[in-house]
């Protein structure tokens, strides 16, 4: 398989094979390399500004390096745990006394245990029809990732299923408006985000989100890399790209 040479984990790669993928388009080529960590495990991130089209496959080009860091955050915080787990036990023992008890995870269906949702990564959408296609397209790239959640943040959808759905949410995809209702009524904390995408920015624009984009930019400050793609670069996009990236690569496909 083509994508095999992009260093994507292998959890990653078996949802490729079973969508049938067998080569990375040309903007996977380009954004899956320069988006993902380097490889000598400094966090030297690079902000992207790709222009590509519908039908380009430019949803899985910035899907699968973020899919692929969260996986490596996930699984770092459970070793942290075993690891944490295994001292307390070993610590009791030179005491003499039993072992201490796992920790339970709380029911997050249970309304009593509610705390706010923390992605590590958020993607923006202009339409809530765009914003569910990516949702779509990421449940089915992390079939074979254990423990990964993705989460859709749209307007029009009752509230209350939202944001059960929303609790220990990995990855969000969302559209601005209904997005910043819920960090407004505290239900999503957004200074967890490490990866902000902005999909169709150019439509973004157009559908009035400029002031939208800058508040989710002042909430998300903390973030370490940043990707937008749009149809084109005309100068209001190069004027928002200044505004929320910094020193951008282009990617031109
Ligand atoms: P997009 O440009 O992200 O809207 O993707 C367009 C379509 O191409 C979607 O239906 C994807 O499922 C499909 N696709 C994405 N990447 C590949 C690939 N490497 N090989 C074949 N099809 C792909």
């Amino acid at each position: 398989n083509g994508f095999a040479k992009l260093g994507l984990a292998p959890e990653l790669l078996a949802a490729i094979e079973d969508l049938g993928y067998s080569q990375p388009t040309t903007v996977q080529d380009e954004v899956i390399p320069q988006a993902l960590p380097q490889a000598d495990g400094q966090a030297r991130f690079n902000d992207l500004m790709v222009s590509s089209q519908t039908g380009s496959g430019k949803t899985a080009a910035f899907l699968l390096p973020v899919l692929h860091t969260l996986l490596g955050d996930k699984a770092r915080a459970q070793d942290e745990e075993r690891l944490e787990y295994e001292r307390a036990v070993a610590e009791a023992a030179e005491r003499g006394e039993p072992a201490p008890k796992r920790k339970v995870r709380k029911d997050p269906t249970n309304p009593r245990n509610f705390s706010p949702a923390q992605p590590g990564a958020l993607v923006l959408c202009p339409t809530r029809e765009l914003a569910q296609q990516v949702a779509h397209d990421a449940i089915e790239l992390v079939k074979h990732c254990r423990g990964l959640r993705i989460a859709n943040v749209v307007g029009g959808m009752p509230y209350q299923i939202q944001i059960a759905r929303l609790q220990n949410a990995d990855l969000v995809v969302a559209t601005p408006g209904r997005l910043l209702d819920l960090q407004r009524s505290m239900q999503i904390k957004l200074d967890k985000v490490r990866f902000l995408v902005v999909d169709e920015a150019d439509r973004m624009l157009d559908l009035g989100f400029a002031d939208d984009l800058a508040e989710v930019n002042q909430l998300t400050i903390e973030r370490g890399q940043t990707m937008m793609f749009s149809a084109t670069f005309a100068p209001r996009i190069q004027q928002l790209a200044a505004r929320v990236m910094r020193e951008p690569r282009r990617v031109q496909v």
